[in-house]
């Protein structure tokens, strides 16, 4: 295990939140005061920075406070033990060795007078354990000071010593373990909680992307690649830093074969030199260390990626030669992440098909669009002269009175195909992008005006009754006058066509705000709410039998609806079946 990794990435604060192993250090210090017969003993740990860290003292209270928590340089510890003699585990260096500043820098030296002996321990005597692991880093000290019977540890004592040193260096450097495997518990988990953010986005890219550094700091990964399937088994291969892969396609095959026996089993696998994937033949092992060899790595994590049954990926975290193996925790993290993973790209393909069928139904609607301005358009001109004709022929004398009749049921027809005509075509007008709105205040209220003057004839025919509330000033809304006409006669018209005889249609007119209110009510055969949440699509009329008594052809709303969205305006429809219908607009005042 290399310096760094020893103590974890981050420099910590003196006391271990973890009790076990803080306690554990504890008792061998006080054994070695009860026991060995010292004063003080404190065990320190190797910091990545270089430091060493008191984290356990027995002996006084004085002594404990001055020491516990501090930091001492181990390039110093290293520089005082060259001058040492050599106790077994224990390092002794006389104080006559030491610099001038030792006592100084080692920050505590016991206020005794040393008794009149030859061996006689003076408090500036140093007595060191250094606690090397198994590869020969050190891992930790174990200092002792202050003899009971104030002399230097004769042969017997020496041999008690060095049993309390080897337990202090088993005890340090599984509590290091400890605390190393909690920093990875860490670390994962905040990739993970940074990765379950990033989902939250919909393109797969950017989900890799902020989740990225993430991934390759919490796991402590030297570079990461991902592989998703489609419906189809093949996909995409995302790597961290936009690179190409060059997975060949007997690799990317083994990739996605082993993917799926691991979700199904629910883990993440370690590919190593002495640690394969499963259920693969031993030619397909070899293609795999060879790549591993190829691309420089020494181990890497194969992750599953997925949701509910599906098995949608795979997330490939690998570490270098030096770097340590992959632990339990840090498998089962990236299955976690490989669930998150998995649902985001579900969510970002869902996205992409929406978002595809959107695109599909816009070029549906332009093309209905075209088709019904052309249509109209090829429609109108024959028409009007059709209706020329007519009129020249009406005009000329001695026709017959059936004739006449013929001619003008003729007439009627035309003059209602030239409306419907008209309807399509400032329909395809109003809903064409390319047709801008060129907004001018217009006083609403005169075209208020304008609308029921022209409808009076028919209301009065059908005994209705058309109430106007206005202001007395100009209303003034933002917008193309003979668009806002449209709207203004087509809710009238309605209200006076769906409202029978002797009922009531109010017209109001007011500003409230920056907007204008159009308001239309009748006492009419109302719409029933399925109705009412279809209004305005084209072409949509009511099932109602009342209301397709009428003659009509469900364009009037679909225009009024598109005016007034082009107008950045807002419409309101209020109605209750037998009753009556209000319909309001809002547009912004001018
Ligand atoms: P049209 O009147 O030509 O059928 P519209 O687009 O103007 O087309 O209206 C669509 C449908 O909405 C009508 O067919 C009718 O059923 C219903 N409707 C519109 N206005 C009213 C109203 N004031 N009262 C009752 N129903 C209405």
């Amino acid at each position: 295990m290399s310096r760094e990794t020893v103590g974890g990435p981050t420099s910590r604060a003196s006391s271990w939140s973890d009790a076990p192993s803080r306690d554990a250090l504890q008792l061998i210090a006080e054994g070695v005061t009860k026991v060995a017969g010292f004063g003080i003993a404190a065990i320190s740990v190797a910091r990545s920075d270089g430091k060493l860290e008191v984290m356990a003292v027995a002996g006084s209270d004085e002594a404990r406070e001055s020491l516990q928590g501090r930091r001492t340089p181990l390039d110093q510890l290293s520089r005082e033990l060259e001058k040492a003699d050599d106790w077994g585990m224990f390092r002794f260096v006389p104080h006559e060795r030491l610099d001038a500043s030792a006592g100084e820098e080692w920050g505590w030296v016991p206020d005794i007078e040393p008794i009149d002996d030859p061996d006689a321990w003076h408090p500036l005597d140093l007595l060191t354990a250094p606690l090397y692991d198994d590869s020969g880093v050190l891992r930790g000290t174990l200092a002792i000071d202050l003899p009971v019977d104030g002399r230097r540890p004769g042969e017997a004592q020496r041999a008690v010593l060095n049993t309390y040193a080897e337990q202090a260096r088993q005890s340090v450097i599984v509590a290091l373990e400890r605390e190393e495997l909690a920093d990875q518990v860490r670390m994962a988990e905040a990739a993970r909680r940074i990765v379950r953010r990033a989902t939250a986005q919909l393109s797969f890219e950017r989900i890799i992307a902020d989740s990225r550094d993430a991934l390759l700091e919490g796991f402590r990964a030297a570079g990461m690649w991902l592989q998703t399937f489609d419906q189809d088994g093949h996909g995409e291969i995302y790597s961290a830093d936009g690179r190409e892969i060059a997975l060949g396609p007997e690799l990317v095959a083994i990739a996605e074969a082993s993917a799926r026996q691991a979700w199904e089993e629910q883990s993440a696998v370690v590919v190593a030199h002495d640690r394969t994937l499963e259920a693969i033949t031993e030619e397909q092992g070899r293609l795999i260390l060879e790549f591993l060899d190829s691309i420089g790595v020494e181990s890497l994590l194969f992750t599953p990626l997925g949701a509910g049954p599906e098995c949608l990926g795979n997330l490939v975290l690998t570490r270098l030669a030096g770097a340590p193996e992959w632990t339990e925790s840090e498998a089962t993290a990236a299955l976690d992440i490989g669930h998150d993973l998995g649902r985001a790209i579900l969510n970002a393909r869902t996205f992409e098909r929406e978002h595809q069928l959107v695109e599909e139904l816009q070029e549906l609607d332009t093309y209905k669009g075209q088709l019904i301005a052309t249509v109209a358009h090829e429609l109108k001109n024959p028409l009007t002269s059709v209706m020329g004709h007519l009129e020249m022929l009406e005009s000329s004398p001695d026709l017959s009175g059936t004739t006449m009749t013929s001619l003008h049921a003729m007439e009627r027809g035309a003059r209602r195909m030239v409306r419907v005509i008209d309807d399509l075509l400032l329909l395809s007008k109003v809903g064409d992008a390319e047709n801008p709105l060129i907004p001018v205040p217009v006083d609403l209220h005169r075209l208020v005006d304008e609308v029921v003057d022209l409808i009076a004839v028919a209301a009065e025919q059908k005994g209705l009754q058309i109430k106007v509330e206005t202001p007395e000033d100009p209303v003034l809304a933002l917008g193309d006058a003979t668009e806002l006409d449209r709207v203004c006669g087509n809710l009238v018209s309605n209200a006076v066509k769906y409202t029978p005889e002797g009922g009531t249609v109010t017209v109001r007119l007011c500003r409230e705000g920056a907007e204008v209110v159009l308001t239309v009510a009748d006492e009419g055969i109302g719409i029933s709410e399925a109705d009412v949440a279809r209004l305005g699509t084209e072409f949509f009329r009511s099932s109602n039998p009342q209301a397709v008594a009428q003659p009509g052809t469900g364009l009037g709303l679909a225009i009024v609806r598109r005016v007034v969205a082009r107008h950045g305006g807002r419409m309101a429809i209020r109605s209750e079946l037998g009753r009556g219908s209000t319909f309001q607009v809002f547009l912004p005042a001018g």
